[in-house]
């Protein structure tokens, strides 16, 4: 028994190409410089829960074909995390029902507030609106097989990160995040796979740059780390290239294996 992980998006809040830029990672022809916003799907034989609903949240269940969906989590109410909800009432008609949604109460209020129409109930005069049953966490809660404990990092505003733990093997995420506290880095570590904000090499009040997220996931040791929330200051090729072999950017489209990866973070 396995988890997959599907990286749907590994862009920053902006995506690249980014509109109207013509540098040479938005005009690039390496698919790997090509970035949705940021979200994974996780998939066992019996669960398959999202984290976060970007803008792009449409074109990657498209482009993934993706038909199963258990529910979703949220990391935190920046648009380019929840943005994309609506489109979550296809996976009530696939999946026959009411889909559960996760996130802490902060950033519930702000979902809820933003898509104040979702219900639990068919709405009246048959329009098609996403049925949701959304549930604040203040603890750790199990989604199927996968068991999720949210980690609180700093970011600006309030942002969960996610430790999920199956039968035989671990993961964290944490997509958005410029400060991590020693409590939030031992619960981390021990994992196969860590997946942390990389945004940049210049230094951003609210993300880590390159060198402090290498800093933090050499403290965090899993297995194997990924970078993700990325900006177009970064050619995937390049940075692939200046980091050691555990530790490497993901990309848009790349799946993994937990506990039994075989796939490369690089091609
Ligand atoms: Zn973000
Ligand atoms: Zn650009
Ligand atoms: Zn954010």
């Amino acid at each position: 028994m396995s988890v997959e992980v599907l990286f749907a998006g590994t862009g920053t809040s902006v995506g690249i190409p980014m509109i109207g830029c013509r540098c040479s990672v938005c005009t690039s022809s390496d698919p790997r410089n090509t970035r949705c916003r940021s979200s994974v799907y996780l998939s066992t034989p019996t669960t398959a829960v999202i984290i976060d609903t970007p803008p792009d949240f449409r074109q990657q269940m498209l482009r993934y074909k993706i038909e199963r969906l258990n529910a979703v989590v949220f990391t935190h109410a920046h648009a380019d995390h929840f943005l994309g909800f609506d489109d979550i009432r296809r996976f009530n008609t696939l999946m026959g029902g009411v889909i559960p949604a996760y996130a802490d109460p902060v950033t519930m209020l702000e979902i809820r507030r933003v898509f104040h129409y979702i219900q639990e109930i068919p709405a009246e005069k048959g329009l098609y609106r996403p049925l949701v049953d959304f549930r604040e966490i203040t603890a750790p809660f199990t989604i199927g097989d996968l068991k999720f404990t949210p980690v609180e990092v700093e970011h600006g505003k309030r942002m969960t990160g996610y430790r999920i733990d199956h039968a035989e093997c671990s993961m964290g995420y944490v997509p958005d995040c410029c400060g991590i506290s020693q409590q939030a880095i031992e619960l981390f570590q021990g994992m196969d796979l860590m997946v942390l904000d990389g945004l940049r090499y210049r230094p951003h009040p609210q993300h880590f740059d390159i060198v402090a997220s290498v800093e933090v996931l050499r403290m965090i040791r899993a297995r194997r780390s990924l970078l993700t929330h990325i900006c177009h200051d970064i050619d995937h090729a390049t940075l692939a290239g200046e980091l050691p072999a555990d530790i490497q950017p993901a990309y848009d489209g790349l799946r993994l294996q937990l506990p039994d990866d075989s796939a490369e973070p690089s091609p």
